[in-house]
């Protein structure tokens, strides 16, 4: 149908990228609310599959115990099916989605299909001591399993050098990624990424 095409070409989609700890989650929070776009969190979404005690849970969580990535299949038919079911929102915010490079070709060919595309990468930059930090310290409360020991915590952020910072070069061939330095209050890195967003979306 036209009309749904007409739509879709004006979504605003917007990848949230970072290593663990950098606030990608708490600034989604935000930025999701200012923009009234859709939150895709693959992290949550593994998360509510463990609490249900899914198979697809019950596999992830002893991948993510161990700080490693979940096969890119999984993640990947977990935002198709998101995708499916959200169609007519302003827009995507895609948070801990796409990890490596495959998941990076899958959601390009994704957005495709639905006649839309990325609009912006945001990357959250966090020194490596601050982010060990900030991890331990949300262990504390945030009954995540994967946050509690050091080792784990090294071997995830270890995982992202490894795997996850291509994702960058694949946007910047297409000049979509945009740096963002990510300490200092919430609300300064906020109004960093909301003065971002907004000169794309100009
Ligand atoms: P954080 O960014 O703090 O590590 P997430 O909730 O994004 O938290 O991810 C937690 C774990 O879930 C990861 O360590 C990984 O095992 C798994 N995971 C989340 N998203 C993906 C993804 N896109 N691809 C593969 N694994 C993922």
């Amino acid at each position: 149908m036209p009309e749904t095409n007409n739509r879709s070409k004006l979504m605003f989609n917007i990848i949230l990228f970072g290593p663990p700890g950098s606030g990608k989650g708490t600034q989604s929070e935000k930025l999701i609310e200012k923009y009234g776009l859709k939150h895709l969190s693959t992290g949550d979404l593994l998360r509510t599959e463990i609490a249900a005690q899914t198979p697809l849970g019950i596999e992830a969580k002893a991948i993510m115990d161990k700080g490693i990535l979940v096969p890119d299949d999984v993640v990947v038919g977990m935002i198709k099916n998101a995708l499916e079911k959200n169609k007519g929102v302003n827009g995507f915010l895609f948070d801990g989605f796409p990890r490596t490079e495959a998941q990076a070709i899958a959601l390009d060919n994704l957005l495709q299909e639905n006649n839309t595309e990325i609009g912006v990468v945001l990357a959250l930059e966090v020194s490596e001591e601050e982010l060990i930090k900030r991890l331990l310290n949300r262990g504390l409360t945030s009954g995540r399993s994967d946050d509690t020991n050091e080792a784990v915590i090294k071997a995830r952020i270890e995982e992202y050098h490894k795997k996850t910072t291509v994702v960058a070069d694949h946007y910047n061939k297409s000049a979509k990624v945009l740096h963002v330095k990510g300490e200092g209050s919430v609300e300064e890195i906020f109004a960093a990424l909301s003065a971002a967003i907004d000169e794309r979306k100009k």
